[in-house]
């Protein structure tokens, strides 16, 4: 058997400017290769699941070998395999069956991902760094013949009889001059665990040497040899795949250590997200340490779609200020050859962006109120973040006013709800302003301080990056009329306690014209009557007769008194 054709396409030959215009990218021809290879395997286990094929699946495996001598990249599979009438149909067809559409529109596309994504060209990124390409492929169906197809470049392919005796496929890429780098070994490792580190089929790439235990010497110590053995590149079930309730904490913590394998703080909390309606999504974010947002390293979060990598600028579908975080999300409705521009219009973006900011924002509560004192104590690295979030963003901010802490020159933590109510009679302007005294320099301020402290009124540490847009976020939203004031000698003198007001409706002169009214009211001897304004706590008219000073003491707070 032996048939030529013709790739349907109406333009001579697209390869050229195929490559050429993906050729910042061209290492995710990997990506695409082995990630087909992977679909191809757990198509076998469904169809084999589903009772549609009878056969032995085995130990599926996709295997990834560098030939430098012969200058072949083979990636191979025990898949399902193609017949020569499915290459025909999903290798030369599905690519082209859009040409013209093609040719109008790749000239607009931004990114080599985005002409895969809307060109469906996940195979033919080979072609960006083969001059020729073969598959070699036997498919699972009973009787099928192996069949061979190959391509160099242009328009025409030529399909034969193939060499495969096992179901499955070899993908064999004549690497280009242009493209030799990646016959180094240690360039194919590094893409590999870039994109395919968590892919759930095994990738084995070459042998490794590791030590294994040879019996014991004399003293009965452990002897070790050297042996080589298979080097599987990835983790097939990561841990954000798993139910959380499958997790210790120490599973999650090695997670972290496996995607970010350079020492980094231990994170100090996560969040494990998944949902399947109206989207579907799972990952994990971890909270870093937050010192200073400078020193934090963003673009930590990984995108992947079904377990593939696809990117780590995350910037259209994560919230801005949940950049900070580090970790995995991983949306199948994110597509693989997910683009820029694909990102911004795509309804569920929106939908993730949001759903994310709720859980950050849930997660966060719930720490809060299960342990306050935790959260008080991880404040200092998680502080800066929460107050990020807060002055970026409206919906996180409205949950987190009710966790956001403020703290005073005491080392005591509020809430803001907390505060106003700690300080909305003691601190208080003539205009009825309630005055919140901060400072932004303990030391520098410290005489200020204590004469406030003196007073009684209690002075907020604001000394953070953030601080000078918390204070006018406060006045908005902290409660009713706050004014946010440094402290200082002025400002002190100012305030006032709300009861003190009586105090200043009162002369010396006036006290004893009203001890005398109420006397001569009560006109009972054993009944004392005090006008006491300048030193009253919230009673400034007393008499000592248990009765009437309830009802005085009422009179005195409805000002009926
Ligand atoms: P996509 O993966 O988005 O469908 P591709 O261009 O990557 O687009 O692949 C086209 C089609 O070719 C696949 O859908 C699949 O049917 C077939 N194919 C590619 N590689 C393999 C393989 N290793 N085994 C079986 N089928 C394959
Ligand atoms: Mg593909």
């Amino acid at each position: 058997m032996q048939e030529k054709g013709s790739i349907s396409i109406h333009t001579e030959n697209i390869f050229p400017v195929i490559k050429k215009f993906l050729y910042s990218d061209n290492e995710i021809f990997l990506r695409e290769l082995v990630s087909n290879a992977v679909d191809a395997s757990q198509k076998i286990k469904r169809l084999s699941s589903l009772g549609q094929y009878q056969g032995e699946v085995g130990d599926l495996l996709v295997d990834v070998k560098v030939d430098k001598e012969a200058k072949t990249i083979t990636i191979s599979d025990n898949g399902i395999g193609m017949t020569a009438e499915e290459i025909k149909k999903y290798i030369n067809q599905i690519a082209f069956s859009g040409a013209t559409e093609f040719m109008e529109k790749f000239k607009e596309a931004n990114d080599a991902n985005e002409i895969i994504g809307r060109f469906g060209l996940g195979f033919y990124s080979a072609f960006m760094v083969a001059d020729k390409v073969e598959i070699d492929s036997l498919s699972y169906q009973e009787g099928a013949e192996p069949a061979h197809w190959t391509c160099d470049g242009s328009t025409s392919y030529e399909i034969s009889e193939g060499t495969r005796t096992t179901r499955g496929t070899d993908i064999i890429l004549h690497i280009n001059e242009d493209a030799e780098e990646f016959l180094e070994e240690s360039r194919i490792q590094t893409i590999l665990d870039k994109y395919c580190k968590f892919l759930p089929v095994p990738i084995r790439f070459g042998t490794k040497s590791t030590q294994e235990e040879d019996g014991e010497d004399e003293e009965g110590k452990p002897k070790y040899k050297t042996v080589e053995v298979d080097n599987i590149i990835n983790n097939t079930s990561p841990a954000w795949t798993k139910s959380p309730s499958e997790l210790t904490d120490e599973d999650y913590l090695a997670f972290y250590r496996e995607l970010y394998p350079y020492p980094m703080d231990e994170p100090l909390f996560w969040i494990h997200l998944n949902v399947d309606y109206p989207f579907n999504l799972t990952g994990i974010l971890y909270f870093p340490k937050i010192k200073n947002e400078l020193e934090v390293q963003r673009n930590k979060i990984k995108l992947y779609s079904r377990q593939v990598f696809i990117t780590d600028e995350v910037k259209d579908i994560v919230p801005e200020f949940l950049m900070l975080l580090h970790g995995v999300i991983d949306s199948p409705d994110i597509p693989l050859n997910v683009s820029r521009s694909f990102l911004q219009a795509d309804s569920n973006v929106k939908k993730i962006n949001n759903y994310i900011t709720k859980k950050v924002a849930d997660k966060l509560q719930e720490i809060f109120k299960s342990d306050r004192k935790g959260f008080e104590e991880k404040w200092n690295d998680i502080g800066l973040f929460i107050k990020y979030g807060m002055l970026s963003d409206e919906k996180f901010a409205e949950k987190a006013n009710e966790f956001c802490l403020l703290k005073n020159t005491q080392g005591e933590s509020y809430t803001m709800k907390e505060y106003y109510e700690k300080v909305k009679d003691i601190q208080v302007d003539k205009d009825g302003n309630i005055v919140y005294l901060y400072t932004h320099d303990v030391a520098q301020q410290d005489s200020f301080i204590a004469g406030a402290t003196a007073k009684g009124y209690d002075v907020l540490v604001l000394d953070g990056p953030l601080d000078t847009h918390m204070t006018s976020y406060l006045e908005q939203k902290g409660g009713e009329k706050i004014q946010l004031k440094r402290v200082d000698a002025d400002v002190i003198d100012k305030l006032i306690q709300k009861d003190e007001k009586i105090e200043l409706t009162l002369s010396e002169d006036e006290s004893k014209k009203a001890t005398e009214v109420f006397e001569k009211a009560i006109s009972r001897a054993d009944m004392k009557v005090e006008v006491d304004a300048l030193h009253a706590e919230d009673l400034p008219v007393s008499v000592t007769l248990d009765e009437f000073m309830r009802r005085m003491k009422e009179m005195a707070k409805t000002g009926g008194g």
